[in-house]
């Protein structure tokens, strides 16, 4: 029988900085030179090696994806994504999916199993966690179905068990659990 595609989608509760998998996500800013929230966690995690290698990216535009090293993170990978600000204009929603199918696609590339995702834009950037989860559960059931590759895991990994609460409920309701 074939895998349900909603199978291979987690959703935990915890810190993305801890977590053994071959990417996490991190929500960058353009920069990419580092910053507050799960940014300053994952640089600080990963050690001043992760900014010297991201110093050579030249930035990242909203809504797209670049890959480094973990450094000494469990996660052999950093994917850096940026998230757009919330402003309320139906381009936010577009970006928002932008990031998560862009990261899939470069997971995909680079041959990597298992990727994690913060809650992107979900924090200063100020993006209704329900709507954020609907887009990027949605945008992933999308990569698994159009394109897949090499991802046969993806995580989505919440501070909050507010927020935890949000992505199990809409997991369960897409899953039709
Ligand atoms: P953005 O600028 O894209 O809004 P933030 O880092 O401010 O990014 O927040 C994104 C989400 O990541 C927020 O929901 C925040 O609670 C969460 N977060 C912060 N630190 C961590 C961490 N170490 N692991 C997982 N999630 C985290």
């Amino acid at each position: 029988m074939k895998k349900k595609i909603t199978n291979v989608m987690e959703i935990m509760q915890g810190d993305i900085t801890k977590l053994d998998v071959d990417a996490i996500v991190n929500a960058a800013n353009r920069s990419l030179l580092g910053g507050g929230g799960v940014d300053g966690a994952i640089h600080r995690a990963a050690g001043p090696i992760l900014l010297e290698e991201c110093r050579k990216l030249g930035g990242c535009n909203t809504g797209k994806a670049k890959i480094t090293n973990g450094y000494n993170l469990k996660a052999r990978h950093v994917i850096h994504t940026v998230g757009p600000v919330y402003s309320g204009k139906p381009e936010d929603s577009l970006l928002l999916s932008q990031c998560y199918f862009n990261s899939l696609q470069i997971a995909s590339q680079n041959n990597l199993y298992s990727i994690a995702f913060p809650a992107i834009s979900c924090g200063v950037y100020g993006y209704p966690v329900d709507d954020a989860c609907r887009i990027a559960l949605d945008t992933v059931c999308r990569f698994l179905k159009e394109e897949k590759g090499s991802v046969t895991k993806v995580i989505f990994i919440l501070f909050s068990s507010k927020n935890y609460d949000i992505y199990e409920k809409y997991l369960k309701e897409i899953s039709g659990a």
